[in-house]
């Protein structure tokens, strides 16, 4: 008999799920991480009384009314809205595309007047768009791409614009109201106190062993359970049998200013080609911080090299094709089950992640 029903590798949202999930239908878990702390990309840290993201800008929202009660007896949330600027070369709009950006583009005062002035800037745009570049001046015309979108998203995917897949800007709402909520989401906020918060809760009374890699003690830690949950990279758990997967990796460089306030706003997305960052957080204005200092992080994108943090698959048709390879090896694998969004390759929002933790939970002790 194992002295474990399951092994969770990593403590993101996914496992911690998971094993709140198991752990409260009797079953026995171990969770792993290879940080040194718990929570994955959500973990917070505390800097002069400043909650600090300290793997990028995190806000909650989603349209399922079942996660966000889920979240709630968790945690508290706050009512933080995304409203996010952008900033091209000085010049602010808002984001994401609506009446106020169009307005200080263009001086346009009416839906009306919008929809025609980007019908001209579409130009002869037509049919299926084949890339992003394609995509973005269907949707806005030409001033928003160039302005809002080439810059930034260039430097997020190191690729043109015209060597993207279309589907990555399709996240991204246009609206002829004059409304700055970056998201379409009925349900939207921060955990008061941070995201450790949720993180522990779900966490309580299960034990976690940080500072441990499953694959570097693969045989010693697999030993200990019948089954594993495995929340960590695919093409790593293979030893990259078929070649590494493609991510994007960050960089996030952060400060704490002798000032209360350094941009007015949580988000400044900067959207030239130039500036070498995408976008910098004042994390204080994520839960209306009166703190006398500030802190911010900028947040470069970077080259993924094995053994950085793999924030972004790269999910275009050549990686697809590898993911699907490496996604047959894991459906042999017996005792272990993959999810989140390492596992999955995919871009999972928290909400989204939670869903498909829920369901995994269920699918596996379905019945018992
Ligand atoms: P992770 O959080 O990555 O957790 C996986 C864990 O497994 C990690 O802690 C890792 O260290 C550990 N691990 C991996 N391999 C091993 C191993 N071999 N041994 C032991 N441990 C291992 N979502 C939103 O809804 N709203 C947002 O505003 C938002 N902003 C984001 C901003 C950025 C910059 C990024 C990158 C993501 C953002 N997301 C956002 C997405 C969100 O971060 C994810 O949905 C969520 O964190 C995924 O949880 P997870 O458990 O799948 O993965
Ligand atoms: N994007 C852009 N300009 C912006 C913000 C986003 O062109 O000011 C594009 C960019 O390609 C990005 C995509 O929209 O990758 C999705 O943006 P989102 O803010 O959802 O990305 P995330 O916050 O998840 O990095």
């Amino acid at each position: 008999m194992s002295a474990y029903d399951y092994l969770i590798v990593g403590s993101g949202l996914f496992g911690a799920v998971f094993a709140h999930e198991a752990a409260a239908r009797g079953k026995k878990c171990l969770v792993l991480e290879k940080r040194e702390h718990t929570g994955g990309n959500v973990y917070c840290e505390e800097i002069e009384g400043i909650l600090v993201h300290r793997y990028g800008a995190h806000i909650f929202h989603t349209g399922s009314r079942k996660i966000w009660e889920y979240v709630n007896r968790f945690c508290e949330m706050n009512r933080f809205t995304n409203m996010p600027v952008a900033n091209f070369k000085g010049e602010i709009y808002n984001m994401p595309f609506n009446m106020n950006t169009f307005s200080k583009l263009w001086g346009v005062v009416t839906p009306e007047e919008a929809k025609a002035k980007i019908e001209e800037q579409r130009g002869a745009a037509r049919g299926e768009p084949r890339n992003l570049e394609e995509q973005a001046i269907r949707l806005v015309g030409e001033d928003i791409y160039r302005k809002l979108i080439k810059g930034y998203t260039e430097k997020q995917w190191g690729k043109p614009c015209s060597e993207l897949p279309a589907f990555i800007i399709k996240r991204l709402p246009v609206r002829y109201t004059y409304d700055n909520n970056y998201f379409n989401d009925p349900y939207q906020g921060i955990p008061i106190g941070g995201y450790n918060v949720l993180i522990d809760r779900l966490l309580e009374g299960i034990p976690v062993r940080c500072g441990v890699d499953y694959l570097e003690e693969r045989q010693k830690y697999r030993a200990m359970a019948d089954r594993v949950v495995y929340t960590g990279q695919l093409d790593a758990y293979f030893d990259y049998a078929y070649g590494p997967l493609e991510y994007r990796s960050l960089r996030f460089e952060t400060e704490c200013l002798d000032t209360d306030n350094y941009q007015g706003v949580a988000v400044m997305n900067y959207t030239d080609r130039e500036t070498p960052y995408t976008r910098i957080i004042e994390h204080k204005h994520f839960d209306f911080g009166t703190q006398e200092k500030t802190v911010i992080t900028r947040e470069y994108p970077v080259k993924w090299e094995k053994g950085m943090e793999a924030y972004y698959p790269v999910n275009d048709a050549a990686n697809q094709g590898v993911y699907e390879r490496y996604r047959a090896l894991a459906e042999q694998e017996t005792g272990v089950l993959f999810g989140g969004r390492l596992a999955a390759y995919k871009y999972y929002d928290m909400d989204k992640v939670i869903e498909v933790a829920l369901e995994a939970v269920s699918k596996e002790l379905e019945g018992e």
